[in-house]
């Protein structure tokens, strides 16, 4: 039967809706929803090895651990705390400076404030435009739409402290890492650790602003406390082995850049010879490997120069 130019447009512009819709709810169903890890406790995980953030849901309100990594992820962030609880947002922490980590803050609107390291909140006043720049150029325009630099509004150096009542979150500094100014949330009554990009799991870490020697040391001062669950950064929450297998990812990859730096292997050989077979699966190990070579290198080669500080390097 012949269908006639009219039944076949009908036929095409339905095709067309149903096309339309299923995309439409793959894109939709594609958004994390929170998990439950503790009594009060939710992750809401990144994708395919994006930032993760966390949620902790206290007597008064609430307090996010992260902004999550774009403005339509934080929108959703905010949907599924309201999903949870009635509570309002009284705190965000940043437990780093990176855009991923701090740039759609402003969706969650917090009630009384952004905490963080009095480091992350003076990078973000002095360079925060420009990694605003590196950020959108790494995620795209369209993913990065809305994001803004905001300032954290409390500040510390060491240790803070949020009442919440009957789940405290204890945000402390343990030395330099993955930058100068990461600081963990600590939940001793859940023994619950958000490492924030101090450890990541499954995943090459991102190295261009840290410092490899010291983040190993601060990664064994976090080894000793009292934890059941572990939420890294980057990838699958888990128990201690994700900090101990992220410890010794830094471990394998600084002795393999010690040995080549011993011999005075030139950086470009360096980073073209050095595998690290171990971690072939972790995301990013193609691309990030050879990056995380060279900061190794660069900052071995600082150090026997005595340089007074070694700081942030250029995106590879
Ligand atoms: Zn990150
Ligand atoms: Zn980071």
């Amino acid at each position: 039967m012949n269908l006639g130019y009219r039944p076949r447009l009908v036929l095409w512009i339905a095709l067309l809706v149903v096309w339309g819709l299923a995309a439409a709810s793959a894109g939709a169903a594609a958004l994390p929803s929170l998990e439950r890890v503790a009594p009060d406790v939710y992750v809401f995980p990144g994708q395919d090895g994006d930032a993760n953030a966390g949620v902790v849901v206290g007597d008064e309100g609430v307090v996010v651990i992260d902004s999550s990594p774009t403005p339509e992820t934080a929108r959703r962030l905010a949907q599924e705390i309201k999903r949870v609880t009635p509570k309002p947002i009284l705190y965000v922490v940043f437990t780093h400076f990176h855009g991923d980590h701090t740039f759609s803050v402003h969706e969650l609107a917090p009630t009384k404030g952004i905490i963080a390291h009095v480091y992350t909140k003076d990078y973000l006043a002095e360079h925060g435009a420009e990694h605003l720049k590196e950020y959108r150029a790494r995620l795209g325009e369209a993913n990065t739409q809305g994001a803004k630099v905001t300032l954290p509004t409390i500040t510390f150096p060491d240790m803070y402290s949020i009442p919440l009542g009957k789940q405290p979150v204890l945000l402390f500094y343990q030395g330099r890492g993955h930058t100068r100014g990461d600081i963990v949330a600590y939940l001793p009554t859940a023994h619950l650790l958000f490492t924030g990009d101090l450890a990541y799991a499954g995943r090459v870490p991102w190295m261009g602003d840290a410092y490899a020697k010291e983040w190993q040391q601060t990664l064994d001062r976090l080894a000793v406390l009292d934890v059941t669950t572990i939420v890294p950064g980057h990838g699958k929450y888990g128990g201690m082995p994700v900090l101990t297998t992220f410890r010794e990812y830094l471990t394998d990859l600084y002795s393999a850049v010690f040995v080549a730096w011993m011999v005075k292997r030139p950086i470009e050989a360096a980073k073209k010879e050095i595998q690290l077979p171990k971690y072939e699966s972790w995301l990013k190990y193609k691309e990030w490997l050879p990056a995380n070579v060279e900061r190794v290198y660069r900052e071995l080669t600082a150090e026997a120069e005595g340089a007074p500080s070694f700081e942030t390097m250029p995106a590879p």
